[in-house]
């Protein structure tokens, strides 16, 4: 008898429950996201709950800079709520005109449903005067901001409050969902700053200026890049000027989508181990989230 009324119990407070969420998701407000890169996704996805359908438009087996656009980008794009890039001109070369194509106002650049990452963070790399300096994909200074974890805060911070703005219905769940992230990823800062430190003072070198941010924020130093300039490939001058610097590196950073034939050569010819990371959610299998990007990348530095 006990047992029968325990299981009543238990049934009516399940039932209960799966009402009570069942109740809190169809009455928030259902928002079309449409974001640039994976990690951005993975990021709102932290805030909305299931409030939102966030659509990645990159792969993340891709290089960020070159992302093939597709016709269902624009339909994407024409029924969003908010769009929410990168910046920096990271995606100025395959974007524009898909936004102009999808001809939606609300995810016009200067509208509450267009939402720029870039302008919330400190741009390392960006050039003093007009000039090529730094090649002719990172005008403005380094994009690839999100790759330090401490900047990622700063990014949940912009994106919880645009949400609020373009649907300030569902400003309680997204405040709920903010703390939570936030005090998780504290803790998971805290674990990787004290994984990275046993890196400090190490030297690197990477084919593109992909993990400058995460080198500034580790103290390692990263030595040259297997691309003279970002965008240019690699000449047999450029792979001399390295082999002097190869004695001083102790790792080669290597990204999913550039060919590693370089890394390969300078590994091998100085003994010197080459690390494949992840630059988005995506990139490697085990890079499944926001929070396992940085698990990956940190287990493969400071293994
Ligand atoms: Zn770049």
């Amino acid at each position: 008898m006990k047992i029968k009324i325990l299981l009543y119990s238990f049934i009516t407070f399940l039932t209960v429950t799966i009402a009570l969420a069942f109740t809190k998701s169809v009455y928030a407000k259902q928002l079309h996201v449409v974001t640039t890169y994976n990690y951005i996704a993975s990021l709102t996805r932290q805030i909305t709950g299931n409030s939102a359908t966030i659509t990645a438009l990159a792969s993340a087996q891709s290089d960020p800079h070159f992302i093939v656009p597709k016709p269902s980008h624009i339909a994407k794009l024409r029924d969003a709520d908010m769009l929410i890039i990168n910046g920096a001109q990271l995606e100025i070369g395959w974007l524009p005109p898909l936004v102009r194509q999808a001809n939606n106002p609300v995810i016009q650049p200067g509208n509450a449903g267009f939402l720029d990452l870039s302008q919330f963070v400190k741009m390392i790399q960006v050039p003093t005067a007009v000039s090529r300096s730094q090649g002719d994909m990172h005008p403005e200074g380094n994009p690839h901001f999100y790759l330090d974890p401490h900047n990622i805060l700063l990014l949940a911070h912009a994106i919880y409050d645009r949400l609020c703005v373009t649907a300030p219905e569902n400003k309680t769940m997204y405040t709920e969902n903010f703390n939570v992230f936030n005090n998780n990823w504290k803790q998971k800062l805290a674990e990787w700053d004290k994984l990275m430190q046993k890196m400090s003072g190490t030297n690197a070198i990477e084919y593109h200026k992909l993990y400058d941010y995460f080198l500034v924020r580790y103290n390692m130093t990263l030595v040259a890049t297997i691309e003279p300039l970002p965008g240019i490939p690699p000449t047999a001058k450029h792979i001399a000027s390295l082999e002097k610097v190869m004695p001083n590196v102790s790792l080669i950073f290597q990204d999913v989508y550039h060919p590693d034939d370089a890394a390969r050569y300078l590994g091998k010819k100085y003994s010197k181990p080459i690390i494949v990371l992840p630059h988005d959610v995506g990139a490697t299998k085990d890079a499944t989230d926001i929070f396992t990007l940085f698990d990956a990348i940190v287990r493969r530095i400071a293994q």
